[in-house]
């Protein structure tokens, strides 16, 4: 394979060139086309510049040996409207010799141990699938025969999320929470200098679907002792899942140069809240039950790859102070945050009923958003000797925009429930009622690049 991709910043010259860092490669031209001809529409979510990865469960009425289960789960990438199957793509199509080793894990339905493998490995496969998705490839005759539609394909978790951590990036959404619960001092000191974040829960992270409206404690008045019953006042939180590929030893913390050599790829991530449970328990050791009911994650994993047209610098207003040492370095400083606007939609129970799609709620960029890096938050995670192992599971925190309509929940956009929002069809919203679906979507745009997305993430909140 290409020698230059497994070197991607010589710490020699890290900090004297910083952009020297091979950010983009052939699989990022935007002249590439695919042979799976819906990969080249314009606007297409997964084109051949993006080769997302993800887990499905074949189809039941394939035969024998087919029968649902966790051993059956195969590995795919989406192009276009379609799914390569990468277990058909191993067993029925040539491929370089060094790929082989590569394509196993995926083939036995094991994303985490290909995660595990690291970015030497993620970059090989990563220009192997682009050269036999490319048009004229002599793979696609083979490969041609491995491709399921996309649609109705029912997906799975990437991998079993080993551990979960939420963090809090999104400075707007600090500010604008903060703003609510502490009118003269919105920002608490801390937060310019150390990533805030929590330890989550694993054990109810999934997919989009299904979202029981949760019960739980919670203190409506003041005045009165506090009630259990079902939350009333249900929100969800637009994020960014980050997944960690390569764990590190326990007392080993990773330096920022190294961090994203951990990090496989995103997905988008709805940190469903509930805000009554959470007023009332959360002070002072943070979320518990506000969060823990549910977390969803779409089922496409974008690779940090795909994502190196859209890098930006890291933008921190003037006077803010620069960050520690151990959470610097001259390419996460030049390069470390990336360019995607993140939607929310909601479509109601009432529009389904009247025929009305869903409606846009808020829209925001996650540079804008974002006061550190993913490098910064594994970094930093990592910096007291915290270890990490595949398939742990950041969430970025919410990434809510400076302006209106940029918030990225509903408690920012109803001021705290004080402003209704209005609705299509004569409805109105502080938060969510039951039959409401929410939508999380993501692309990447930039000059010179073909657009990616991380496709959608759905949920429909169920009746307590
Ligand atoms: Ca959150």
């Amino acid at each position: 394979m290409n020698p230059n991709n497994t070197e991607t910043n010589p710490p020699s010259a890290a900090e004297a060139a910083p952009a020297a860092a091979p950010l983009t490669d052939a699989t990022h031209d935007p002249a590439l086309r695919s042979w799976v001809a819906s990969a080249n529409v314009p606007g297409a979510d997964f084109p051949i510049q993006n080769l997302p990865l993800g887990r499905f469960r074949p189809p039941a009425d394939e035969g024998p040996g087919h029968a649902d289960g966790a051993d059956t789960l195969r590995v795919g990438v989406a192009i276009g409207d379609q799914v390569l199957d990468l277990k058909l793509a191993a067993q029925q199509c040539p491929w370089p010799e060094e790929i082989y080793p590569l394509l196993a894990p995926l083939a036995a339905g094991d994303l985490a141990a290909f995660m595990a493998l690291g970015r030497p490995a993620w970059r090989a496969l990563r220009a192997a699938l682009s050269a036999a998705l490319a048009e004229g490839s002599d793979q696609g005759p083979f490969l041609e025969l491995c491709l399921r539609p996309r649609a109705g394909l029912r997906m799975a978790m990437p991998c079993t999320v080993r551990d979960y951590t939420d963090f809090y990036v999104g400075i707007h959404h600090a500010t604008n929470i903060g703003r609510l619960l502490r009118p003269d001092n919105p920002l608490l000191p801390n937060y310019k200098w150390v990533p805030i974040g929590y330890h989550g829960r694993a054990s109810s992270v999934g997919l989009g679907g299904p979202v029981r409206r949760p019960h739980g404690q919670q203190r409506p008045n003041p005045e009165a002792p506090p009630v259990y019953g079902p939350c009333q006042r249900l929100d969800y939180e637009m994020e960014l899942a980050l997944w960690v590929g390569v764990g590190n030893e326990l007392g080993r913390p990773v330096p920022i140069e190294k961090a994203e050599e951990h990090l496989f790829g995103v997905s988008l991530l709805n940190d469903w809240s509930a805000r009554d449970l959470q007023a009332w328990e959360y002070q002072p050791l943070g979320p518990f039950l506000a969060k823990s009911f549910a977390t969803s994650v779409s089922p496409w994993v974008v690779s940090f790859e795909a994502l190196a047209p859209f890098r930006r610098p890291l933008l921190r207003p003037g006077g803010d102070p620069a960050p520690l040492p151990y959470l610097h370095s001259a390419a996460n400083h030049s390069h470390g945050s990336f360019s995607m606007t993140l939607e929310v939609w909601l479509q109601t129970a009432a529009m389904r009923s009247a025929g009305q799609g869903p409606v846009r709620l808020s829209q925001a960029n996650a540079a804008e958003a974002a006061y550190w890096t993913p490098a910064q938050l594994l970094a930093h995670h990592t910096s007291n000797g915290c270890n990490l192992a595949t398939g742990d599971l950041f969430g970025t925190g919410t990434l809510s925009g400076p302006g209106p309509g940029q918030g990225g929940s509903l408690m920012e956009l109803s001021q705290g429930g004080r402003e209704a929002l209005q609705l299509p069809v004569g409805e109105q919203r502080r938060y969510l009622h039951d039959g409401d679906t929410v939508i999380l979507r993501a692309f990447c745009e930039a000059p010179g690049a073909v657009r990616i997305g991380l496709g959608q993430l759905s949920g429909t909140v169920l009746p307590a």
